[in-house]
């Protein structure tokens, strides 16, 4: 069963989300992974085997950002590899998930006819996709969110950060 983590800090959070990733090891995984907004842009790191593994990767260079999620896969949809491994990104969107897409294959369908080029196997990848399809014409990210949450089937959590966005003034 996967694991899901989330950080914000006014610091780097990569510590933070490697310790929660390790906490919820005990509920098995395949993979492993984090994605921070550094500056504007998402950066991630991911890793088959082990949290140590994508730990190690992470060191190496030296990632950095004060917003994360990070995630532990138990592999439903495409095999055990890294480019299935979670978060799943594209410039404006990074996803992790925890369950199944189950109309994944006609939502993949329909972007890969408007020319959207897949990386991953899996289902989680079609939420990214999706998002990012959206935000050409609606920016704001909870809108973008409202606007894609009811076109997903089947039972799941999302745990998703945006490029450029580190907070959002509520009101
Ligand atoms: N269905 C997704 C995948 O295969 C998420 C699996 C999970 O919950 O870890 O990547």
């Amino acid at each position: 069963m996967c694991g899901i983590v989330g950080a914000i800090a006014n610091r780097n959070v990569v510590s933070t989300l490697i310790e929660g990733l390790s906490r919820l090891e005990y509920r098995g995984y395949d993979s492993a992974g984090v994605a921070v907004l550094n500056q504007s842009s998402i950066e991630r790191v991911r890793a088959v085997g082990r949290v140590s593994a994508m730990t190690e990767k992470a060191n190496e260079v030296n990632l950095n950002g004060q917003v994360g999620i990070g995630h532990t896969r138990w592999a439903t949809h495409g095999g055990p590899v890294e480019r299935n491994a979670h978060p799943h990104a594209t410039s404006k969107v990074a996803v992790v998930h925890n369950g199944i897409i189950e109309n994944f294959r006609e939502l993949r369908d329909a972007l890969e006819a408007k020319g959207v080029v897949f990386e991953s196997d899996t289902d989680t990848e079609v939420v990214a996709q999706l998002l990012t399809d959206v935000m050409k014409t609606e920016q704001d990210p909870v809108k973008a969110v409202a606007a894609v949450l009811p076109k997903l089937h089947g039972a799941f959590a999302l745990g998703i950060v945006f490029a450029g966005v580190m907070y959002r003034d509520w009101e």
